[in-house]
């Protein structure tokens, strides 16, 4: 394991901390953005993620959790609104913000467990399970009401001529929502663009790039592609500079194009209906390498890839042994 936590300090650019906060073989970057007015955390990593990184980075930094104005949720996820209360319970005086479209899924974690990780059991038969589901809401300890229900386009001031922007970048969930930093053109990413894979702490892939919904998801990286960003700190890749921010975004993209391609190709060649899990069986291996056991989260971006074939009518939906399955339109 890279020793990414335990003392190193990362101000990727002036005044903005990234905070790596470890769980298990994964890791959740986390930020700091300390104007001269205010200072804003973006994502509040796992259950235990303030206590065991969060806080002593800030303090090492000179920072108590008093000195937080904003605590900014970029979208819902475990890993990064499981620290909700935790936070809330350091800092009552900091507002709490997200996108309006996420508020339902970061405000309880039983709506987060029930929409976001049970929306493929009763359709394809694929879930995380009764102990898996334990297990998040152990790590998810989010039951703060967002005070702020951002839109995307609202400006937040840190102090003289220093300005946060919040762009509105769905794809990965409805109200993904990232950061930019307007005097030094640094983007907190998020999940914003997935690249080919989520990767783990050793930097290798973890799971498979979970993003969700096709449209909005290649809207959101067209849009990031059109903008001059001069550094861009995601949440699970290491921090890209200059023309490698393009790169990111447009291997991003093509991965997605690449995979509708592969998802419709299947279909055409296969004589009888497929179901998601035999979809995910047959085409896991030439859409990337992760542990077996992250395969079935290929489950997000293929039912995405399976809708929007379904909208453009080249595939057809029935049921095969009680579950959905797919086949393409002769
Ligand atoms: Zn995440």
């Amino acid at each position: 394991m890279l020793p990414l936590s335990g003392g190193k300090r990362m101000e990727i650019a002036k005044g903005i901390h990234r905070i790596a906060c470890t769980f298990g073989e994964r890791v959740v970057y986390c930020h700091v953005i300390v104007g001269e007015e205010r200072t804003v955390l973006v994502d509040t990593g796992m259950a235990y993620s303030p206590e065991k990184d969060i806080f002593p980075y800030m303090e090492r930094i000179g920072l108590g959790p008093d000195r937080l104005d904003l605590v900014m949720i970029t979208h819902s996820d475990v890993d990064h609104q499981g620290g909700n209360r935790p936070v809330r319970q350091a800092a009552p005086q900091a507002l709490f913000a997200c996108h309006v479209l996420d508020a339902p899924w970061i405000e309880s974690a039983d709506a987060l467990i029930a929409g976001r990780y049970s929306q493929f059991e009763a359709k394809h038969n694929i879930g995380y399970g009764d102990e898996g589901k334990a297990g998040i809401a152990r790590d998810c300890l989010s039951d703060v009401p967002m005070d702020w229900h951002l839109q995307g386009g609202e400006r937040y001031r840190l102090g003289p001529d220093h300005y946060l922007t919040f762009i509105h970048t769905p794809g990965h969930t409805w109200g993904h929502t990232v950061v930019l930093d307007e005097p030094t053109r640094t983007v907190i990413a998020g999940e914003a663009a997935l690249s080919s894979s989520i990767l783990g702490v050793d930097e290798q892939p973890a799971l498979p790039p979970t993003y969700c919904y096709i449209d909005t998801y290649e809207s959101t990286l067209e849009r990031l592609l059109a903008m001059d960003i001069a550094v861009y700190s995601p949440s699970h890749w290491p921090v890209q500079r200059d023309q490698a921010v393009k790169t990111f975004l447009a291997g991003s993209l093509s991965y997605c194009r690449e995979t509708e391609q592969k998802v419709y190709q299947l279909l055409r060649e296969t004589s009888e209906p497929l179901t998601l899990k035999e979809i995910i069986v047959r085409l896991n291996d030439a859409l990337g390498r992760w542990p077996a056991t992250a395969s079935q989260d290929l489950s997000y971006p293929l039912a995405g890839h399976l809708q929007r074939l379904l909208n453009r009518g080249l595939i057809t939906e029935t049921t095969r042994g009680g579950w959905a399955a797919y086949q393409a339109v002769r």
